[in-house]
């Protein structure tokens, strides 16, 4: 990984803590690291230096480069260097109030005369990180294209249908999820439909590789069993799961990490789907050809399937709390 990336992620989601292990002894770009590091809380100002300055603030430091990589490796204490060494630094900052992002939301009434002021929300974000700063692409075809291709056949498996749901189901593209879940954030302050009335939030995000994480049979599921959140929506995806072949591993730790976060926090039952990290995660080589196509339709058939239910079951989707296992 180079030191373009390492700026163009940061220039994205600056001070992010996780930063520092997402990119762990990077090669070419490993040194330009060491000022977001050590600014890792997100109230602080990250910096990210080029190789040669932070080569010559780390001599002023008497802060050994090897142990720094060692540091960024995963190996190691973080090296303590010399304290309270003046410095000058000037900022240009350069604002650009014309920037904008828009969801796309589309409805599809229920038929239940009742039920259908509820609604099911399937979400899925559609930016990704852009382009790198010598011109490659951030093609992200598994983070997100692969969330927002399956939200576009539940759209249109939903408008094909003969039969229409009892509740009404929003479908939901987003902007702005990789600068921090902006445009989930925008809806649930600003719901197009009544928000104590919806009633789920089902989202995809990265639902395209078979990798370490999860194979081609399985997807990991947050809020999983032992969660707190952990509610009927979730419990009724599994019997859904294993028709079509799909087991569940545990996602909770991308609990935090998409749109239906927003939904959650509110309280609103929800369901996430994600195949999980890799190594082309926010790389320019997440590309089109290393998607596992079935998968994918698997899963979005899932996701249309626990919607689905949702949509037609009686009661509205409850928390249960944390148990056992999946039952
Ligand atoms: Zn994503």
């Amino acid at each position: 990984m180079g030191l373009s990336d390492v700026l163009n992620y940061l220039s994205l989601a600056p001070g992010k803590d996780v930063l520092a292990s997402r990119f762990p002894g990077a090669e070419d770009g490993g040194m330009g690291m060491v000022a977001s590091v050590l600014g890792g809380n997100s109230e602080d100002l990250s910096i990210v230096l080029s190789v040669p300055a932070s080569a010559a603030v780390m001599a002023q430091l008497e802060l050994a480069p090897e142990a720094v990589t060692k540091f960024l490796a995963g190996a190691g204490n973080m090296p303590q260097g010399k304290r309270d060494v003046p410095a000058k630094l000037q900022v240009t900052i350069t604002h650009d109030d014309k920037a904008q992002a828009s969801n796309v939301v589309a409805v599809l009434r229920g038929s239940d005369p009742v039920l259908a002021n509820e609604a099911i929300v399937y979400s899925a974000h559609m930016d990704h990180v852009g382009k790198r700063m010598d011109g490659d692409v951030f093609n992200g075809a598994d983070d997100n294209a692969s969330g927002s291709a399956g939200l576009l056949e539940i759209a249109t498996a939903y408008a094909q249908g003969k039969e229409k749901p009892r509740r009404s189901i929003v479908l939901l593209s987003v902007s702005g999820e990789e600068l921090g879940l902006w445009g989930s954030a925008y809806y649930a302050n600003h719901p197009t439909w009544p928000i104590d009335k919806v009633v789920a939030d089902i989202n995809t995000d990265m639902i395209g590789r078979s990798g370490s994480e999860s194979g081609p049979q399985q997807i990991a599921v947050t809020p999983s069993y032992s969660h707190d959140m952990y509610s009927t929506l979730v419990r009724d995806s599994v019997p859904l799961a294993a028709e079509l072949g799909v087991t569940f591993t545990t996602g909770d730790r991308y609990y935090t990490r998409s749109d239906h976060y927003n939904f959650a926090k509110l309280g609103i039952p929800v369901i996430f789907f994600c195949s999980g990290e890799h190594e082309d995660d926010h790389q320019v080589t997440d590309h089109a050809d290393k998607l596992d196509g079935e998968k994918m339709e698997r899963i979005a058939r899932l996701a249309f399937w626990t919607g689905w239910n949702a949509a037609n079951s009686d009661d509205r989707p409850r928390v249960l709390g944390p148990r056992k296992d999946w039952r």
